[in-house]
């Protein structure tokens, strides 16, 4: 495996960031790390690529231990830190020619450079000042900064945040294709991007670890409020006439006709709806079964205190 960590609690003064956080990501893998705000992503990283020490608890990247001794394993890592922090006055090439001189690439540097301005896509902005870029563009410099030693750890701080949709599509897929090679770990808070690209999910919450493992066996674990139905109906019905039909739990109005029904206990209420649909003589137009979807489980499990 690529990344273990064992036991990692991290206190900044009194308050405890991490609070005996263990998980590992096997190499050849992208692993989503998802939270909401302050659950303690972006320390978690800091502490993997060696930028803050933990307060206790072990670190290994490639099966060596994260500690002073360990100096060179920063070969290994590459980092897209949180807010992606660039130095705005020089010229992406400049800039990149820089980073590739901190890793000591030599002779390879020139090379190197070209081959991720191609890979990130930013072969027209190569001669363009980092301050004048728009942020999908900052975030491509940062991501081929990240690479540009071809580490095989790649610890990315929230890369989509702040990009269009268009933007976060791409590099999406820009992650997903490198991820196929390297070990990416990457933090998020938005849903949907670990659905995305990612085969493995780490869900934090206040310091504490609170789901690991595929989307599939996450769905399977957790019991959630039950299955949705989206039904419309050609006439208007109350809400309170809905809360007649058998095993509803939740009723959710969408539009004028249209309504989310939720089940007790994962029941399927599709043929009790049909029944009260005729009992009344409504008219269903549309009746869709909803999985469960990822969202919901995070809220379950990021909403418990
Ligand atoms: P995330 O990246 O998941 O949003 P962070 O790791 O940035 O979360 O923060 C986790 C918690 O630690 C938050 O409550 C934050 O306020 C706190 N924290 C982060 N960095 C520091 C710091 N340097 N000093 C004090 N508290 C910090
Ligand atoms: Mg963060």
């Amino acid at each position: 495996m690529s990344i273990k960590v064992s036991n990692v609690t991290k206190e900044y003064g009194l308050q405890k960031a991490l609070d005996d956080v263990s998980f590992e990501v096997q190499s050849g893998s992208v692993v989503g790390f998802l939270g909401p705000n302050g659950a303690g992503k972006s320390t978690m990283m800091k502490i993997i690529t060696r930028f803050i020490p933990q307060t206790s608890g072990v670190v290994e990247v490639n099966g060596i231990t994260i500690d002073d001794q360990a100096r060179d394993i920063r070969k290994d890592i590459g980092y897209l830190p949180e807010n992606n922090p660039l130095y705005t006055d020089l010229y992406v090439k400049e800039y990149l020619t820089f980073v590739a001189n901190i890793y000591k690439l030599g002779k390879a540097t020139h090379r190197r450079v070209n081959e991720l301005i191609e890979l990130t896509g930013i072969g027209n902005e190569q001669n363009k000042k980092i301050g004048s870029l728009s942020k999908g563009y900052r975030q491509r410099v940062g991501l081929a900064q990240a690479l540009i030693h071809n580490p095989n750890v790649l610890i990315l701080d929230e890369p989509t945040s702040g990009l269009d949709p268009n933007q976060i599509v791409e590099i999406r897929k820009l992650i997903k294709d490198i991820g196929s090679e390297k070990t990416v770990l990457l933090s998020t808070h938005i849903m949907q991007e670990v659905e995305a690209i990612c085969q493995k999910i780490i869900i934090i919450n206040r310091g504490k670890i609170v789901a690991d493992g595929s989307t599939q066996e996450i769905m399977a674990r957790t019991t959630v409020k039950g299955l949705s139905v989206l039904v419309e109906f050609v006439e208007e019905v109350s809400q309170e006439k809905l809360s007649n039909i058998d095993n509803i739990s939740e009723i959710k109005m969408l539009g004028s006709n249209t309504w989310l029904l939720s089940s007790k206990n994962q029941k399927d209420i599709r043929t009790g709806i049909f029944r009260f649909a005729v009992e009344n003589g409504l008219t269903i137009i549309t009746m869709q079964q909803k999985g469960i979807q990822l969202e919901e489980i995070f809220q379950s499990l990021t909403n418990q205190s």
